[in-house]
């Protein structure tokens, strides 16, 4: 059953009413795929609380549930790009290749592998014991993993998950108007969900120094999808486009904040994943029967080649293990095979292919100019 379906058929009144609109609006944003598509899982597991597996086992029935993936939000003074440019620093020198795209994955008789490599030379095959694979389905489909050996659940699950289309709009104001006083709720956290086109905006300027302000507009479902800008993170002074979605954008809020145009500066971005080629969307989302279907398998590891990153995360995974058949995870994960840790890996101080059959993790990381550069590492 799909998310509209679900609001259709529990909510007196359905989608027409303001709960109604309010609730699709809510997962449509979060989970980024129109709900006629998203499974209504999706919404139960969002506004449900819920119990991790330590809780539900603790005796102490009073202790607060979680309330499904909505935590609160946390961020990096200075930036959260600080964290993977640590992270890649950390990382002994020569390891990480930028600007190299898996275009093949094929496994030998042996269990060895070669990865093969777009790269700015040419060309590059690697043959390693393990791999890591950290990229999303949305693009992985598009690698050439006929002779990988994925079982068939994999192969669906890498070819059928679906993938959100949010985009993120920022205008830049010279102060932050919204928490002045008007026609609008004086007293607001600065973050507004609509029922117009411009669907949710929050302040992204909360906590910086300056006076200025910034609104981030989210949009999500088909209305992310539309925009087409020349590049996936393109702002208005590369891009004319960007100025006239940011008055589209300001038209809107006139309706919101009266008088918040004069505040604009003019400074516009836009960041639409959907048309970077290696995202190809926002996020994993589920679409209706995929919860039962293969919710929970995409990070199940294929022999040596494991699978990481949002798609495979623990919540998701929790989620999905609830529905998904037992005897699904018994098949998966009762395997002989190590755990992750014990995969046996030479470390490698200068990135060579003579240190062939070790472990390659292709892993990424936002860039400077904020578009995603891919980082290989090998260790
Ligand atoms: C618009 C938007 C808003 C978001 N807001 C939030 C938020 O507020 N809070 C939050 O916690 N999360 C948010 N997220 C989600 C967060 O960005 C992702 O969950 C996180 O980046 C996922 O990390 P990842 O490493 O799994 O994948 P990604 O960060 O998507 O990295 C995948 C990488 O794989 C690389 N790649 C793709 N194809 C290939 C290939 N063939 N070869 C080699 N490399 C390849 C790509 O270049 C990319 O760098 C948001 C995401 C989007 C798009």
């Amino acid at each position: 059953m799909s998310v509209y379906d679900w609001i259709e058929q529990y909510i007196d009144g359905g989608y027409g009413t303001p709960l109604g609109r309010m609730l699709d609006g809510a997962c449509r944003g979060y989970f980024g795929l129109d709900t006629r598509m998203q499974s209504s899982l999706n919404l139960v597991y969002m506004f449900g609380s819920w119990f991790s597996e330590d809780e539900q086992d603790a005796e102490d029935d009073d202790r607060p549930t979680s309330s499904g993936p909505l935590q609160g939000s946390l961020r990096i003074a200075g930036g959260n790009q600080q964290l993977p440019l640590a992270i890649a620093s950390s990382l002994p020198q020569g390891c990480m290749q930028l600007n190299h795209q898996l275009v093949a994955i094929k496994r030998n008789s042996d269990d060895a592998m070669i990865l093969s490599f777009t790269t700015p030379t040419g060309l590059l095959e690697v043959i390693c014991d393990h791999a890591i694979l950290t990229l999303p389905f949305s693009t992985l489909r598009h690698v050439d993993y006929q002779q990988a050996g994925f079982d068939s659940l994999k192969q669906t699950a890498i070819t059928e998950l679906g993938y959100g289309t949010i985009s993120k709009l920022f205008l830049q104001f010279d102060t932050p108007y919204w928490y002045q006083d008007g026609p609008w709720p004086r007293v607001n956290d600065g973050f507004f969900i609509t029922d117009m086109d411009i669907q949710a905006l929050w302040d992204g300027s909360l906590g910086q120094t300056g006076s200025h302000g910034m609104l981030v507009n989210y949009t999500s479902g088909q209305r992310g999808a539309a925009y087409s800008p020349p590049s996936a993170y393109s702002t208005m002074t590369e891009s004319e486009e960007i100025q006239q979605y940011a008055q589209d954008c300001l038209q809107q809020l006139e309706r919101i904040f009266p008088g918040i145009s004069a505040h604009y500066t003019g400074k516009a971005a836009l960041s639409y994943p959907t048309g970077d080629p290696y995202l190809l969307g926002s996020y994993a989302c589920w679409r209706v029967g995929q919860y039962t279907l293969f919710g929970g398998y995409e990070g199940v590891r294929q022999g040596p080649i494991h699978f990481a990153g949002e798609h495979c995360s623990t919540w998701r995974a929790a989620q999905a293990k609830v529905h998904v058949q037992h005897e699904k995870f018994c098949r998966t994960t009762a395997s002989d095979e190590g755990p992750i840790n014990s995969v046996r890996s030479r470390p490698s101080r200068s990135y060579s292919i003579s240190f062939a059959r070790r472990a390659m993790i292709t892993v990424t990381c936002w860039a400077n100019d904020d578009s995603k550069k891919l980082l290989s590492s090998g260790q």
